[in-house]
């Protein structure tokens, strides 16, 4: 079973040439499907070994008047309603329009799965409306140039999981081994509150990401009798964590499939690099006898410009002996090796015993949340007079930076836009001491925070 992705976006953003590179010469005649319009264009697409199909609201002119709209918001909506996942295309280049944004509102109302796309991206000219982008409030923007074929790669490994997400329920028949966790989910699980908690546990060989993976299956098995409710395939676990319904990423597995196919060393980091974009927490876990291996602090970094929450995993922490100055030495470490997620939870476990395992339970429990916080605009700008008043911003040339005004785009992970006097000015270690500030106010571990600094339209 395949998917059906539908471009959307408002004309001229580029639809139509991406939906060309997509399908290539495989154009469906559309007059013959029974129930597809003629303003919508289908085909099937490829991108390297995906096969979906992919549609296209197709021919709508510039909106001049109110029927004009009207038709273009039914059409889009038909194609929400049609696909799986709806890709929302806008234009880097020109930034955000009063119509991109009617999109992005029938878009969060009305689709589950909603990509990003700031196209025409290439080169330099589209920086600033892919910072733009983000005031829409659907996530991180997919930098994508549909001209040139940029962005295809990420795009294709955004569209990957969700292929398998499709491809595995294709192969559930049986309701019993379907582990639908949504019934149960609180309200504000997810925000789309259908899926399960995704968390990827990332680590070098031999940290003991299947051990752990193991003994929280171990007792959740205790918890809930004999495999209840627990599903496995090649690349992740469902289950109860501890009464969260979690998916956890496996890329130990993930690694010993790789040993079969022969490619070991090169998958086993790209297939933790993969892991790290399905997840929305990210565990790194780490043997406390070899704490700061490059590779750890590389995949470490990935997941923080990825925009995942991160928490620190130290492991084999039952063989420790100096434990207190050992955990200090390494909370020193981190400080300085990756000073970028400042703040970040630091667990320590040992995943033989399954001492600590609830602790980091908790630690992503938290850094779950906090990922998907939202803060009143009110709170922020009250932090903020503060935050300027403690320490006003430089003033270059004898005229002080202003910080107008802030408010929250984004969340996943929290995204902020500080309205400001000549921001190219502003000094980035101001910037910091904005971030640090509101991470300490508002208590936000574990979550990278984003802030962009804009000068008033
Ligand atoms: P649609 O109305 O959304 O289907 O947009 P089109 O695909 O017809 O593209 C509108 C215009 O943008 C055309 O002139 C394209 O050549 C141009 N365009 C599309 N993609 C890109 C891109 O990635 N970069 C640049 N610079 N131009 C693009
Ligand atoms: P993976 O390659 O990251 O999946 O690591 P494994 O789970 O296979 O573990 C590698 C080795 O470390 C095995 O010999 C485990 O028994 C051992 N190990 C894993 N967790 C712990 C722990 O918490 N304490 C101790 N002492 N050994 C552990």
């Amino acid at each position: 079973m395949s998917f059906t992705l539908a471009i959307v976006g408002r004309p001229n953003v580029g639809k139509s040439t991406l939906f060309n590179r997509l399908v290539g010469k495989r154009l469906a005649l559309v007059d013959d499907q029974p129930g597809v319009t003629r303003d919508l264009r289908e085909g099937d697409a490829r991108l390297g070994d995906l096969r979906f199909t992919v549609i296209d609201t197709a021919g709508l002119e510039e909106v001049t008047d109110e029927s004009l709209q009207g038709r273009m918001r039914r059409l889009t909506e038909r194609a929400v309603d049609m696909a799986d996942i709806c890709l929302f295309l806008v234009d880097a280049r020109t930034g955000i329009t009063p119509t991109d944004e009617m999109f992005a509102e029938i878009l969060r109302k009305r689709a589950d799965h909603v990509i990003l796309g700031a196209n025409k991206a290439e080169g330099r000219a589209g920086e600033a409306g892919v910072l733009d982008a983000y005031a829409l409030g659907l996530g991180e923007p997919l930098r994508l140039s549909a001209e040139h074929g940029e962005g295809m790669d990420e795009l294709y490994h955004i569209l990957r999981p969700i292929a398998d997400e499709f491809a595995e329920r294709a192969a559930v028949d049986a309701p019993e081994t379907d582990l639908d966790v949504s019934e149960d989910a609180p309200e504000d699980f997810t925000p789309s509150a259908k899926r399960p908690l995704q968390v990827a546990v990332i680590g070098r060989p031999n940290a003991g990401k299947s051990t752990l993976i193991n003994t929280i299956l171990g007792e959740d098995r205790l918890l809930t009798g004999p495999e209840a409710g627990i599903t496995r395939d090649s690349i992740s676990v469902s289950l109860n964590w501890m009464g969260t319904p979690t998916r956890i990423f496996d890329t130990a597995g993930m690694r010993k499939k790789a040993r079969v196919t022969d490619k070991v060393e090169k998958l086993s980091v790209a297939d933790g690099l993969r892991a790290v974009r399905f997840a929305e927490v990210v565990v790194v876990l780490l043997d406390a006898a070899i704490p700061f291996e490059q590779q750890d602090l590389r995949i470490a970094d990935f997941a923080e410009t990825e925009g995942r929450a991160v928490v620190i995993a130290v492991n084999k922490w039952d063989i420790e002996e100096n434990k207190q100055e050992k955990l200090k030495a390494l909370r020193a470490g981190f400080e300085k090796l990756l000073p970028q997620l400042r703040g970040a939870p630091l667990v320590t476990v040992s995943a033989m015993t399954g001492k600590g395992l609830d602790r980091l339970h908790a630690a992503v429990l938290r850094a779950h949340e906090v990922w998907n916080r939202r803060i009143s605009t009110a709170k922020l700008n009250t932090w903020l007079g503060a935050m300027v008043e403690a320490h006003p911003p430089p003033a270059p040339g004898g005229k002080r930076i202003k910080l107008r005004y802030a408010t929250q785009a984004k969340t996943r992970p929290p995204g902020f836009v500080i309205m400001c006097s000549n921001p190219e000015e502003l000094p980035a270690s101001y910037t910091r001491y904005l971030v640090n500030g509101l991470r300490d106010h508002f208590d936000m571990p574990g979550t990278p925070i984003r802030m962009f600094m804009r000068s008033q339209a």
